[in-house]
């Protein structure tokens, strides 16, 4: 396997020793993960950590993820690593879960936003592991402007940062949502963002009790917004596009088939009922983009790249069909989407 070779663009696209080279000194880049693209900086570059949230335009208040590329690397910026934890990187790293450890003196504060406590994650992408391999941990939150949803494609990236930043292309996310957060400084454990790994496999793998979130996590109201949550991105609403966002209503789409004038309708199906229910609406109003996720783990692969397509197009309205969320999968989208609608 050659990775120092990129499929995009010509100029935009580094290879992997590219980004370490420049990683190394000091710059900001963006770097494939298996959840979602990481705006990345090495953790011995202060000035690059500072100019992610510049670039980002993210709360200062809101602490990013160190990535490494075994736990090795990771033992020096925590304290009070157990075996419990050791169990949860036995088991799930490289993957997509972070936990929240205790940080040790060594993490720079920028990094955990004056916390005293850091989270940590060992992604599962070659590049990004070699990268790692080779130039340490890495801060490095999703590769997004704050308020965007998270790119899970190099072109996102370039959508939202142009010449500003350099990606090493790594190919779509595979996974395409944001790791499983859990505070692992004390007992019980808690899940404070969910992702596709859950609060059972945790807590079976740590033998531990983890408290899951509730599956509709609403954002906090402006009036919560003084108070300090466990998880400070938690606060703010992320994964936003400008079009608004509803569960899939085919009423409500016949009734837009037959205003005046049509709005802009971006519908995701999942079911082959659903989809053919579609098609057939198409026909009543041929604007409307229409895209068949299958299944709910291409729902989660696209969700953000389609959420970025319809505001391209200025979409109006998105409709994502609902679904029963029985699975740490299922969970997470719904607190993702249902932070969306609001
Ligand atoms: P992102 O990398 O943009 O997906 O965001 C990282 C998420 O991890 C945000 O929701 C942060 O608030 C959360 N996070 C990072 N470090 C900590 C920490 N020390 N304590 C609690 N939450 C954290
Ligand atoms: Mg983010």
């Amino acid at each position: 396997m050659n990775l120092g070779i990129s499929v995009y663009g010509m100029n935009r696209g580094i290879s992997v020793q590219e980004a370490i080279r420049r990683l190394g000194d000091g710059e900001v880049i963006a770097i494939p993960t298996e959840t979602v693209y990481g705006l990345a900086a090495s953790v011995q570059h202060p000035d690059a950590l500072a100019s992610i949230y510049t670039l980002k335009g993210r709360p200062k208040d809101n602490p990013m993820i160190l990535h490494g590329a075994s736990v090795d690397q990771l033992l020096p910026f925590v304290e009070g690593w157990s075996e419990a934890h050791q169990a949860c990187a036995d088991a799930f790293w490289p993957g997509p879960l972070t936990l929240i450890l205790r940080a040790s003196e060594q993490v720079p504060s920028i990094v955990t936003a004056g916390l005293d406590t850091v989270a940590i994650r060992i992604p599962n992408h070659p590049m990004a592991l070699e990268i790692l391999e080779h130039i340490g941990p890495l801060a490095a939150p999703s590769a997004n402007l704050s308020g965007s949803p998270s790119a899970t494609k190099a072109s996102h990236v370039l959508d939202d940062f142009g010449n500003a930043v350099a990606v090493v292309d790594g190919d779509q996310a595979a996974i395409g949502l944001e790791s499983t957060v859990v505070w692992a400084v004390d007992s019980p454990w808690r899940i404070l963002r969910p992702g596709v790994i859950g609060a059972d496999e945790i807590g079976h793998e740590a033998n531990i009790m983890v408290n899951p979130t509730p599956s509709h996590h609403v954002p906090a109201q402006p009036a919560e917004a003084d108070q300090t949550p466990l998880s400070p991105g938690t606060k703010y609403r992320h994964y936003t596009p400008m079009a608004r966002v509803m569960w899939l209503d085919l009423n409500q789409i016949e009734a837009a088939s037959i205003a005046p004038v049509q709005p802009r309708l971006f519908v995701v199906t999942h079911t082959e009922d659903r989809r053919s229910q579609i098609q057939t609406l198409t026909q009543k109003h041929p604007s409307m983009l229409h895209q068949h996720a299958g299944s709910l783990d291409m729902l989660a692969k696209h969700l953000y790249e389609w959420f970025r397509e319809a505001d391209q197009r200025n979409t109006d309205t998105i409709f994502i069909e609902g679904f029963e969320a029985t699975t740490p999968l299922g969970l997470s989208l719904t607190n993702r989407i249902s932070k969306t609608i609001g």
